[in-house]
């Protein structure tokens, strides 16, 4: 990684745990996910709203934890916000590669993302990248109507489970 790319790394991580966009509550999602990284203690709530089409109408999450999870959901959310289906389905993947494959510094569309392979060095801090995408992918495999819903998606069994009420009571912090 060249030291510009470095320096970009730490200036944008930094921007966005300060100021997380899309941080807060989505009133009228009936989509939402919780998903936690036990190594590190970090956790996202996403809440998700789907469009007819099934793309992704809106998208909002809070949480707590490191700068680097909160940071990639923030950059996650506004990259992913008013995508479509297939859009969301391709950036999910295109950000498990950038982070994860060394060879790749990833497609233009991932924008700001790019800079996030600077966790590639760190397999606790890919953890922690990762975090906010699993969650979403999660929730994308499963069936995308509006109906009310929860899960609760964990890195540490990587199953979702879903809650044991049909009614998801666990409010954001
Ligand atoms: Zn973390």
């Amino acid at each position: 990684m060249t030291t510009e790319i470095e320096e970009l790394y730490q200036e944008v991580i930094l921007d966005h745990s300060r100021r997380p966009r899309n941080f807060g509550e989505l009133p009228d999602a009936a989509v939402r996910v919780h998903g936690d990284n036990p190594a590190c203690g970090d956790e996202i709530h996403l809440a998700v709203k789907f469009d007819a089409d099934g793309g992704l109408e809106d998208i909002k999450f809070t949480g707590r934890g490191c700068a680097i999870s909160q940071a990639s959901a923030s950059l996650m959310t506004m990259k992913l916000k008013g995508k479509s289906r297939s859009d969301v389905t391709e950036l999910l993947r295109a950000f498990h590669d950038l982070v994860t494959d060394e060879t790749t510094e990833g497609p233009k569309t991932l924008g700001d993302l790019r800079v996030m392979q600077g966790v590639r060095k760190f397999p606790q801090r890919v953890k922690c990248a990762m975090l906010p995408w699993r969650a979403a992918k999660q929730r994308f495999r499963q069936n995308r109507s509006n109906r009310a819903r929860c899960f609760t998606w964990s890195s540490s069994d990587s199953k979702m489970r879903p809650p044991s009420i049909g009614v998801c009571t666990k409010k954001a912090e």
